[in-house]
């Protein structure tokens, strides 16, 4: 993403090679400020209840009207496990126990890093929220794959399907 003005002083910034730097950087040269860009991290829930998991039909952009396993992103002052739970309470309304991390997933292409706990329901109460027009338990042969809104999503769905059968949950890093 271009960063054209200096988020410190407002002056424009320079694309170029910071002394000392292995890679180009938005530069203020006003202020000497570097603007630097790192990876996005997403965090959420698998949540499940014996063979079947919660999804949520996105309400907002991007892939409206598409499902997914409750997920966002992180903010500054919370671990991953703390982003997870709070962003599957805002998208499903569901109160819920995690447990281990199941899956890191690795896009480089758009530079986002996704990170998810398994997790119980506390309860049955879930409900459609601002983010979710429907929040639905699904079993496997129930999910609607074609119209699951990312493929980091998709895979990390099929390694937990995978991992249930078996009957032995294990930690998947899955790159793309
Ligand atoms: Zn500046």
């Amino acid at each position: 993403m271009d960063i054209k003005f200096c988020s410190k002083c407002g002056a424009t910034t320079n694309w170029r090679l910071p002394t000392g730097d292995s890679r180009h950087r938005f530069v203020c040269d006003t202020c000497n400020f570097i603007h630097y860009q790192n990876p996005n991290i997403v965090a959420g829930c698998i949540v499940y209840q014996e063979d079947s998991v919660l999804l949520c039909k996105r309400a907002i952009e991007p892939r409206l009207g598409f499902w997914t396993l409750p997920a966002g992103f992180m903010e500054n002052g919370e671990t991953t496990r703390q982003a997870a739970e709070r962003e599957t309470f805002e998208e499903t309304g569901a109160k819920i126990t995690s447990d281990q991390l199941f899956a890191i997933t690795n896009t480089p292409q758009v530079n986002h890093v996704n990170i998810f706990y398994l997790a119980k329901l506390k309860n049955n109460n879930f409900h459609p929220t601002d983010e979710s027009s429907e929040v639905k338990l699904f079993k496997k042969n129930d999910i609607p794959f074609e119209e699951i809104a990312f493929h980091t999503v998709k895979a990390v769905l099929e390694n937990f399907f995978r991992d249930l059968k078996a009957e032995k949950f294990g930690m998947h890093q899955i790159d793309f």
